[in-house]
């Protein structure tokens, strides 16, 4: 059956396997704004994973990218990027680079990302993927985005993208007053990717959908796996 050999995606196959996500996946299944569909419409998922799998680049799910980790289902990118309510001059912290697709996308909906990832590998294929796609401008570091990014905040807007026990005080700490945060809460086997907003008054929340990320491993996620 499969001799290993993968038909590449031409980048106008790409395009078209695009529309046609945006189209099905979101377009039907939720309430975006045409904003968010627009830059889900831009961004080339396919060259975030490595090349034996590009192919399902634009199929509705999460994918391996290595070390035990995964890019999002387009969905739930989709989903984080609408709950943030970016306007365009934002300056924003993408919690758990991964592949480098989240970020890019917001990158595409704000003014300035700062991106965030624990495991060193992933960060460095990222940044040159990130590089490759046209968002050079994209901050990647390395280090643990459970303690946030204390140097570069406050941020208007924080995307966490690996499931936590709580939400980690330094991220809301570090968010402007009206700032927001998108984090997956729960065990390690299933959350709810909850938003909270930065008032006056304090953390003020609003519970979103069921979902299932990887965990956040760190000083204010879960202990080391
Ligand atoms: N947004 C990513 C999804 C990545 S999955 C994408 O679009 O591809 C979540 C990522 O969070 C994994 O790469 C994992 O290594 C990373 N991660 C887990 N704990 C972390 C921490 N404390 N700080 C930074 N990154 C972390």
């Amino acid at each position: 059956m499969s001799s290993g050999q993968v038909t590449p995606l031409t980048s106008s196959d790409a395009t078209e396997a695009r529309a046609q996500m945006v189209e099905h996946q979101l377009r039907r299944r939720g309430s975006f704004d045409e904003r968010v569909l627009e830059a889900m419409a831009r961004v080339p998922r396919d060259r975030f994973l490595p090349e034996e799998l590009r192919h399902l680049a634009y199929e509705d799910g999460a994918l391996p990218i290595g070390s035990g980790q995964t890019i999002s289902q387009p969905f739930i990118v989709a989903t984080i990027c609408q709950l943030l309510e970016l306007s365009g001059d934002e300056r924003v912290l993408d919690v758990g680079t991964g592949s480098g697709y989240q970020a890019a996308v917001l990158a595409e909906l704000a003014a300035e990302v700062v991106t965030i990832e624990r495991v060193p590998e992933l960060a460095e294929r990222a940044r040159s993927a990130l590089v490759q796609a046209g968002y050079a401008d994209v901050e990647v570091l390395v280090g643990d985005g459970s303690l946030g990014v204390p140097a570069r905040a406050p941020f208007d807007r924080i995307a966490v993208a690996a499931a936590a026990p709580v939400v980690p005080p330094a991220l809301y700490d570090q968010l402007v007053e009206g700032g927001r945060v998108v984090v997956p809460r729960g065990g390690r086997w299933g959350q709810q990717l909850v938003l909270v907003e930065r008032t006056k008054k304090g953390p003020l929340e609003r519970a979103s959908l069921p979902c299932r990320f990887v965990p956040l491993v760190g000083a204010e996620g879960f202990a080391g796996s």
